[in-house]
């Protein structure tokens, strides 16, 4: 899993293709992330007890990591690899320009 918490990212495909949104969370078993306004499910709740709130709630929904890029601030979406610094520390770089993310 390249995709950490935080993270500005595209979708690449699905109902909210083109899409940009930041990860709020990361589901690591289920190789998935919960992307900000992205996958947003409607559910019409109604009232059936007077302390449940009736009408329509949006919920995120979780959207397969594959079907998500992160995006670099100078290409957009972008396939990301890792390279070690010189003191080892292991960062993620975009594939295009090498920047690191
Ligand atoms: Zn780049």
């Amino acid at each position: 899993m390249k995709l950490r918490k935080g993270d500005e990212v595209e979708v690449l495909s699905g109902k909210d293709r083109a899409k940009r949104g930041v990860i709020m969370r990361v589901l690591t078993k289920d190789d998935k992330v919960i992307v900000e306004g992205v996958n947003v499910a409607t559910r019409h709740q109604r009232q059936t007890k007077p302390r449940v709130k009736g009408g329509r709630i949006d919920k995120d929904m979780p959207v397969h990591a594959s079907a998500v890029a992160l995006v670099c601030p100078k290409d957009g979406a972008v396939r990301v690899g890792y390279e070690f610094k010189a003191d080892g520390t292991k960062v993620r770089v975009c594939k295009r320009c090498g920047r690191e993310l």
